[in-house]
């Protein structure tokens, strides 16, 4: 079914006053009633919503939660974290994914302390100007934390927004994005400007979903555009879907003296300080083994024996579908010094969990425990 031209631009930028702030009301009642209990609901301070936040772009709810919690307890207060370790940030942080956001994190922390003597700036351009703050989390801080009327479009509150003013197009080019976030400013009320912009989150999070909606229990079931015409399940529109690549990797488990070969990565913007087991790409290779030893000499000048396969992880980075193929390993020659350094380590089974691990990599650690449990 082909959606229909016709305009519902202007209805979302010129919203008469009675409709406006009938449509408000009718999503702050529904939000007093059914909104999830999350533990960042129940703080307004900036720091803790900032935290909360930036953990949740690309993040589900469910996954934020408990990394919420630990990281508060870990970095109570910005200078905490100011103060963070680098490594210990990362440990904290480990498995949640995109992770310049914890590096960001502590850069802007440190630029809180230096430049606005340790206080959250109360400007939306204070708070635009601190490393990792789009517009999306500068509106989010600002509304909840200061009240002030700024609007904070995510994904869902964008889906919403499509459908209730039937708004046509990829809303992620350039002028439905722009339109997107007017609409968004348009709605927002003077007062309690955080709650609606959750609220709205709030509605895309829950009822408004991708597919099948559930407008019976929506609030604004009987002004949804999209709704009228029952083409909410074909807004907003779809971009052509991108083709997954895919991409194989192998890793050795190497044992020596009842330890392990970690290496921590340096270089590359992508999980650089993170350890992981020595081993990298390998597409289209004959003899995968004899690939994988010949780069760990290549690397790290030790010669390698490949055992059996431990484990396989698939492991998704946005269009990248990786398979990362997990070998036993073992020295071929007793070596003459062990390599101890900022950069290699040889490290028991029970001391991997001080150093941080990314996702695919803990999953390793996490096979290496079951075989020793
Ligand atoms: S009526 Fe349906 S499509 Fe429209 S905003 Fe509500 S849940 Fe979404």
């Amino acid at each position: 079914m082909k959606v229909k031209k016709k305009k519902g631009l202007e209805f979302c930028v010129q919203l008469d006053p009675a409709r406006k702030q009938k449509l408000q009301k009718k999503l702050f009642d529904w939000y007093v009633i059914h909104q999830r209990e999350l533990p960042w609901r129940k703080v307004k301070d900036p720091y803790s919503v900032w935290i909360s936040e930036v953990m949740l772009q690309q993040t589900q709810v469910q996954t934020v939660i408990p990394y919420y919690l630990r990281f508060l307890k870990s970095f109570p207060t910005i200078g905490h974290l100011a103060k963070a370790n680098l490594q210990h940030l990362l440990r904290v942080w480990a498995g949640l994914g995109y992770y310049s956001r914890a590096r960001n994190l502590r850069q802007a922390a440190r630029k809180i302390i230096q430049d606005h003597n340790g206080r959250f700036p109360e400007s939306y351009e204070g708070v635009l100007a601190l490393p990792g703050i789009g517009r999306y989390t500068a509106g989010a801080i600002s509304s909840i934390a200061f009240n002030q009327r700024y609007p904070a479009l995510d994904g869902n509150a964008a889906r919403v927004l499509t459908r209730l003013f039937k708004l046509r197009g990829d809303p992620k080019s350039a002028g439905l994005h722009a339109l997107l976030w007017k609409c968004a400013q348009e709605l927002i009320p003077q007062s309690n400007p955080g709650d609606f912009n959750q609220a709205l989150m709030e509605l895309g999070a829950t009822l408004c979903s991708p597919r099948r909606p559930a407008c019976l229990r929506c609030p604004w079931q009987a002004e949804c555009l999209a709704r009228k015409e029952g083409i909410q399940e074909l807004l907003p529109e779809k971009r052509t879907s991108l083709v997954a690549e895919k991409s194989q990797w192998a890793v050795a488990v190497i044992f020596h003296n009842q330890r392990v070969l970690i290496v921590r990565r340096t270089e590359g913007k992508l999980l650089r300080d993170f350890w992981e087991f020595p081993g990298g790409e390998f597409n289209e290779v004959g003899n995968l083994k004899s690939a994988l030893a010949k780069k760990i000499w290549r690397d790290f000048g030790l010669r390698v024996r490949l055992r059996n396969r431990l484990t396989t992880i698939k492991h998704a980075i946005t269009k990248r579908r990786i398979t990362l193929l997990v070998y036993q390993a073992e020295l071929k020659t007793s070596m003459l010094k062990v390599p101890h350094t900022q950069t290699v380590r040889w490290v028991r089974l029970d001391e991997l969990k001080k150093y941080p691990f990314a996702s695919a990599s803990s999953q390793v650690v996490k096979a290496l425990k079951s075989m020793i449990c």
